[in-house]
């Protein structure tokens, strides 16, 4: 885009770097109390509020990992075949009671305890049967088949950490280490509004100078992927008063509100006055490419965050800037996931100062190696860029730029999510 001002300085002071929003985000946003218990079924993608221990052992008792017979290792000759008679049988759920694997093999199955004294099992593949005995070849090691109690995790280890966001291994562990249910945060109530003149809903005629609105779709399909309640307020028109009244009542219901559009500094751009009217604003403008203009505030204590209108910056300061800010409020133990590095099959220009997000693909070269290849077109309102690529390419704010072969650090659309 032509651009005659330096943008770092022009209207009125530095951008605010991602980093320094965050920390403003961690101090100025509290908590959200309250959780429920829920079953461990309705629990996928929820954020853990208590840390969960183990009940039990895993695997409870030992038990063979194999179909096949269970010895004891001292029973076994070094030297060459060990023939041994088959004494009891022991399926998946049978007791162990009464059997024992001093001087015979007990007939075993995956799952079943091992019988006392037992501690190797040889698999049903490899072993020889003579009428009631069975020849056993030398050379296997003591316990192997044979799967300790605790292994996998120890009586009152911890399963989960309080914060963690859950995921179908973590609820199966919780399941077999003898929980049925577990405490999650509630889920973030929180409400989103598009604003602008020009905008007509998805499906609806469209008059001259009017676009639909997708930013709503993009931001409570989102939200909803990151566990959020999502309250739709549908369209505000870019009226002062009427931004300052749906505002102040949206922040008495819900626990964080979220615009787009209307917060750069045109004359039709009312979303931060009406922050400032209404509440207080903690920041604006940051240094960040597509998105720079973000406003974010109080109202009362229910944090607001003003995302700019452009479709994709509104999906790069939704992942980038409004993701911490979610954790934060849920209570999640967050750490932004970590890029897929990729070697640049393009040449690109920045200027420093700040993070941008460069829509890429991933291809394997010839040599084997990932490589990133840019999206050709660069517009922040380019959607078919989103959907045309594969992830987002962060650029750091001292870059000034890429070189082709330069290894860049990709984050997958689904990682951010
Ligand atoms: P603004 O920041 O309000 O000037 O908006 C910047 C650009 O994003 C303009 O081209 C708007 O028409 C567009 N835009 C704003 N809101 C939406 C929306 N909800 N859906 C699609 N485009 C939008
Ligand atoms: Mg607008």
């Amino acid at each position: 885009m032509a651009q005659l001002s330096d943008d770092c300085f022009a209207f009125g002071g530095p951008l605010l770097s991602v980093e320094a929003a965050a920390s403003l985000i961690a101090e100025r946003v509290p908590v959200i109390a309250g959780s429920e218990t829920v079953p461990l079924w309705r629990a996928d993608g929820r954020i853990a509020a208590e840390t969960v221990h183990a009940r039990r052992d895993l695997p409870p008792f030992a038990n063979s990992a194999v179909d096949g017979y269970a010895v004891r290792f001292a029973d076994l000759s070094a030297a060459g075949e060990t023939l041994l008679p088959v004494r009891g049988r022991l399926a998946a759920g049978g007791s162990p009671a009464g059997l024992s694997a001093v001087g015979a093999a007990v007939r075993i199955f995956t799952g079943a305890p091992m019988p006392a004294e037992a501690d190797t099992v040889f698999m049903q593949e490899d072993v020889r049967i003579e009428g009631d005995r069975v020849g056993l070849p030398a050379g296997l090691k003591r316990g192997a088949n044979s799967r300790p109690a605790g292994e996998d995790i120890a009586q009152g280890a911890v399963v989960i950490e309080a914060g963690r966001r859950l995921t179908p291994p973590d609820l199966a562990l919780a399941a077999a280490t003898g929980h049925a249910g577990i405490a999650v945060r509630r889920r973030l109530r929180v409400a989103v509004f598009s604003t602008g003149d020009e905008l007509a809903e998805p499906g609806a005629p469209l008059g001259p100078g009017a676009i639909h609105d997708s930013n709503r779709v993009l931001l409570a399909t989102l939200l909803a992927r990151l566990g959020a309640e999502v309250a739709d307020l549908g369209i505000l028109r870019d009226d002062p008063a009427a931004l300052r009244g749906r505002l102040s009542e949206a922040a008495r219901a819900h626990d964080l509100i979220l615009t787009s559009g209307g917060v750069s500094t045109g004359e039709e751009d009312h979303v931060k006055a009406a922050v400032e009217a209404v509440g207080r604003l903690v920041l604006w403008r940051l240094a960040i490419k597509p998105g720079r203009p973000v406003a974010m505030g109080l109202i009362g204590s229910t944090p607001v965050v003003g995302l700019p209108g452009n479709p994709v910056a509104v999906y790069v300061t939704l992942l980038v800037v409004v993701r911490p800010l979610l954790a934060r409020l849920a209570g999640e133990a967050f750490s932004p996931p970590l890029p897929q590095p990729a070697r640049a099959a393009f040449r690109y220009r920045k200027k420093t100062g700040r993070r941008e997000y460069v829509r890429v693909s991933l291809r394997r070269a010839p040599d084997g190696t990932v490589e990133a290849v840019k999206f050709p077109r660069d517009g922040a309102g380019v959607l078919t860029s989103l959907t045309g690529s594969d992830g987002l390419a962060e650029l750091p704010e001292d870059a000034t730029g890429v070189e082709e072969g330069q290894t860049v650090a990709v984050f997958l659309h689904p990682l951010l999510w």
